[in-house]
Formats: structure tokens, C-alpha cells, sequence
């Protein structure tokens, strides 16, 4: 997130004021900021259903669960993203299998075709830094496999591909308001679909199944099992706020990206893009012919104050930091994910399975940005890129 301010605490004021913080029930006290967080999401993705939730792993389950996906089946991810990703896999009981990137540092297609088995259920491209995975040819590929496509948009939230919003592409997407993504609420989430169906069975798990907004019996389908992952309604009316300053983050972002790319084009190689357009701007890449000139271009632009770091080094962001993965760890013997008699295909994993995603990672140099700079600070950024450039 990169502002909050008084709208803000106006609108949490208004919620503790009003004495009503749970989501459902309160008639002649709530402001329901809860459902119209959802429905103006809906509206923002183009979607027409929403489930607030409260994280993005939570989304990205509800998804999960949304879809039918489970014990014995195989869900394909890429080797970058936020270990949350696999976890949610895991924590339906599915398994994790690792896809290489491509240089645009999303999932790399032609991997994903080569991993698909008759276990596949579902792929997962993750938007990775805002930038819009390769998303026809995912799609295409899952429509001849009979696969679920649920996108992990936590990190590109406002972002698009093809003029459409970023999670509204697949059967299913999902959202992060963590503190650290482009708009957020300290923690929370949102996942959505156009599937009525799976909307139903996504708000069933995020209620424990049935309890509250059940009461209304407004589904067709039987309940199934859930857990909490409700928002509050302080949240909600946090959260309302931040979506509507949305726009203006990504209005700022995205032309810094634009023009930075341009006046270094020539000096510098940026990552190639899926869709600029659609890129949320968050964050600049730079890539070089190998690591170690990776890795001097990083100390050059530290050495000029410029904030910059190599995605190699984001930890549990890389999957050969995944240790509970690639030790297909359990919660308990008769919880194992990885066995018979549920499990019966052959997913396996290395520290050096996904090569071409190391390789990348290392040779590239991630930069944010802020919406908030000046024309001045980034005319002083290229400054500083092309010197350290030339310092090589
Ligand atoms: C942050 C993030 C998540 C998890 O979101 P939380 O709100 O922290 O649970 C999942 N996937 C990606 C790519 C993320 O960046």
C-alpha cells in the first residue's frame, strides 16, 4: 500500500460509531462496508462475484475449494511467486507441481504444457511484481486439457491483459490486501469468479460452511464444509477506501514505468512484457546476459541510492527456498499430501528442478517504484541507471 490517511479513519470511525463490526446481520445499525467492498470489486475486476476474505492465501483456497480441487489432484505454479501460493495447494490437500518462468518472469507456457499429467487439475499464473502473466496461451492450453485456471493476482491488483482486469481472465482469481501490496488493509483478501456455483461453494468455505449468510438460504447447491475467513466490518471500511485510490496508484506507476523503459532502451535491457498497457508498473526489471554483471549493476545502483534488489534474493519468493515443499513435508502422518492412496502420480522436486527460473532471477535487477515521485525524481533515476550502466 502506498498511502492512507484520513478517509480512512473517517471511514473506520464511522463503522465504530455505528457499534455494528461483524459482516452479516445488524438490521438498523450496520453500514454493511463489507458487501459494498465486494460488490464495487466486482465491479472494478468486471466480474459479477466477490467474496472478501481475509488474506490472499485465504482467497486463493477459497478458490481452491471453489473449484473442486483436492486430495490426489495436481495443480501446476510457477517457481516465482510467493510461497503462499504453494501453501494454499497444499492446504487443500492438492500437490504443488513447479513450472519454469520466462524472461517476463511469469509462467513460461511451453513448461507448464510439459508438466501437465493426468493428474492436472488446475494452472495457477501468478501476476508476479504487477506484471500480466501470458494469459491466451494459458488459457488456450488449459481449455485442451480440460484444466481450472485460477489466478494469483495478489501482487497486480488494477492490472489488465488484453484491456481485461487482471483475475477476472480465469475460472477463478485472487487478491491480496496484505501491507505490502498495491492497495491493502494491513491484512485481507478477495477472491473472485463468474461462476455462481463457485461463488456459492468459495462464501460457504470463508463461513464456516453455512453459519451466518446461510440463514438466508439464497443458494441452489447443498453446503459443504468451510472455516472463518470472514472480514470485519472495520476492514470493509478500510478497504472501500483503498479501492478507490486505486486508480491513482496505478495512474502514477504505470507512465514512470513507460518512460523509464524507454529512455534506457538501448543502454539497458528491460524484461520483455506480456502486456505493458496492462503492467501495473510496480516494479522495474533489468536484465543482463549473466549473473555476476546482474549483480554489479545492483551494487552500482546502491552505491547511487537507488533502491535495488535481484529477485534471486526475495527468499521464499525463489521455490528453492521452499523447503516444506521440497521436502514434501506433512501436518501429520495421515495428512500426507504426497502418498497413496489419494496421491498416485509422481511429483517430485529439487533445489535445481526449475534452472531457467534460477538463471533468470539471478540475472535480473528489480527496482520499485512509487506513485508518488516527481517528474524530477525520475528524470534523476534514469540518470542514475544509465551511469551505473555505464560504470560496468
Ligand atoms: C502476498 C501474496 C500471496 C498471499 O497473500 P497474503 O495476503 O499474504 O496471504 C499469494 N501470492 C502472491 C503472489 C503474493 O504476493
Amino acid at each position: 500500500m502506498y498511502k492512507f490517511g484520513q478517509e480512512e479513519l473517517e471511514a473506520i470511525g464511522r463503522v465504530l460509531e455505528s457499534g455494528w463490526l461483524f459482516r452479516y446481520g445488524g438490521e438498523g445499525k450496520t453500514l454493511r462496508q463489507v458487501e459494498q467492498f465486494e460488490q464495487r470489486w466486482a465491479e472494478r475486476m468486471q466480474v459479477p462475484y466477490a467474496v472478501a476474505v481475509t488474506s490472499g492465501t485465504a482467497a486463493l483456497i477459497c478458490a481452491l475449494v471453489g473449484l473442486g480441487i483436492g486430495p490426489g489432484d495436481e495443480v501446476i505454479i510457477p517457481g516465482y511467486t510467493f510461497i503462499a501460493t504453494a501453501a494454499a495447494v497444499i492446504e487443500v490437500r492438492a500437490v504443488p507441481v513447479i513450472a519454469e518462468i520466462d524472461a517476463t518472469l511469469t509462467l513460461d507456457v511451453e513448461d507448464v504444457r510439459r508438466k501437465i499429467t493426468p493428474h492436472t487439475r488446475a494452472i495457477i499464473p501468478v501476476h508476479m511484481a504487477g506484471i500480466p502473466c501470458n494469459l491466451d496461451p494459458i488459457l488456450q492450453l488449459a481449455r485442451e486439457h480440460n484444466l481450472y485456471v485460477i489466478e494469483d493476482a495478489c501482487q497486480a491488483i488494477g492490472g489488465s491483459y488484453r484491456g481485461r482486469p487482471l483475475g477476472s481472465l480465469g475460472d477463478a482469481g485472487a487478491y491480496s490486501l496484505n501491507y505490502y501490496k498495491i492497495i491493502g488493509v494491513g491484512e485481507g483478501g478477495v477472491a473472485v469468479t463468474h461462476d455462481r456455483t463457485v461463488f456459492d461453494r468459495m462464501r460457504m468455505h470463508h463461513d464456516c460452511g453455512v453459519s451466518f449468510w446461510g440463514d438466508n438460504q439464497d443458494t441452489q447447491i447443498p453446503f459443504i464444509p468451510g472455516v472463518n475467513y470472514r472480514m470485519n466490518e472495520v476492514l470493509g471500511a478500510f478497504a472501500l477506501v483503498q479501492l478507490g485510490r486505486l486508480d491513482s496508484f496505478l495512474n502514477g506507476m504505470r507512465p514512470i514505468k513507460k518512460r523509464v523503459y524507454q529512455a534506457i532502451t538501448g543502454a539497458l535491457s528491460p524484461a520483455p512484457q506480456n502486456d505493458a498497457d496492462g503492467d501495473c508498473g510496480t516494479t522495474l526489471h533489468i536484465q543482463f546476459d549473466d549473473a555476476e554483471t546482474a549483480a554489479r549493476f545492483e551494487a552500482a545502483l546502491q552505491e547511487r541510492d537507488v533502491d535495488a534488489g535481484r529477485p534471486i534474493n526475495t527468499g521464499r519468493h525463489v521455490y528453492a527456498n521452499w523447503e516444506f515443499v521440497l521436502n514434501r513435508a506433512n501436518v501429520s502422518p495421515k495428512w500426507d499430501v504426497w502418498s497413496p492412496p489419494h496421491y498416485t502420480g509422481k511429483a517430485t522436486y529439487s533445489k535445481d528442478m526449475c534452472p531457467n527460473t534460477l538463471d533468470i532471477l539471478s540475472r535480473t535487477v528489480a527496482i520499485p517504484t512509487d506513485p508518488f515521485w516527481t517528474d524530477e525524481q525520475v528524470s534523476d533515476l534514469i540518470a542514475r541507471l544509465l551511469d551505473a550502466a555505464e560504470s560496468l
